[in-house]
């Protein structure tokens, strides 16, 4: 329900923002429905309506967008200093994802990711335009980060 939260604000920030036109344009041509008199004051509250539904999204979205690019950096730098990368040959590759895949058995222990200890993790293999990286990862972090089992 609250994966992936960025991206969802992102989307309710369009959603609010469709509904702020679609309501101003409504409102617009119910002003100018009496005639002559009124088209001026309808087409203002279209333009006018329009802009701010569109220039009061910038917050939400630009908060979504903040949310979404600091969990990118978290995974892609926590741990980078890891030392002991292991062959890819030797690992067998169970699922591949577009980004990220998974392998090896689970084992108890510390998870790189959001740094809960004794967990069962998985050794997790992140693979994107940046290179690969390997990470010991507990389940809550791997369904965060949409890898499969
Ligand atoms: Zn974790």
């Amino acid at each position: 329900m609250f994966k992936n939260i960025g991206g969802k604000i992102k989307k309710l920030s369009e959603i609010v923002t469709w509904m702020g036109i679609i309501t101003s344009v409504i409102l617009g041509i119910i002003i100018m429905s009496p005639g002559d008199t009124m088209i001026l004051a309808g087409l203002i509250v279209i333009v006018l309506g329009c802009f701010a539904s569109w220039t009061s999204s910038f917050l939400l979205y630009g908060y979504g967008q903040l949310i979404e690019n600091t969990d990118r950096l978290l995974l892609l730098h926590i741990g980078e200093n890891d030392k002991n990368e292991p062959d890819l040959e030797q690992i067998e590759e169970t699922h591949k994802s577009s980004v990220h895949t998974t392998k090896a058995p689970s084992k108890v222990g510390k998870c790189d990711i959001c740094g809960k200890e004794s967990t069962p993790v998985f050794y997790c293999t992140i693979k994107d335009d940046l290179g690969t990286r390997y990470r010991n990862m507990c389940t809550e972090c791997m369904q965060n980060w949409d890898i499969k089992k």
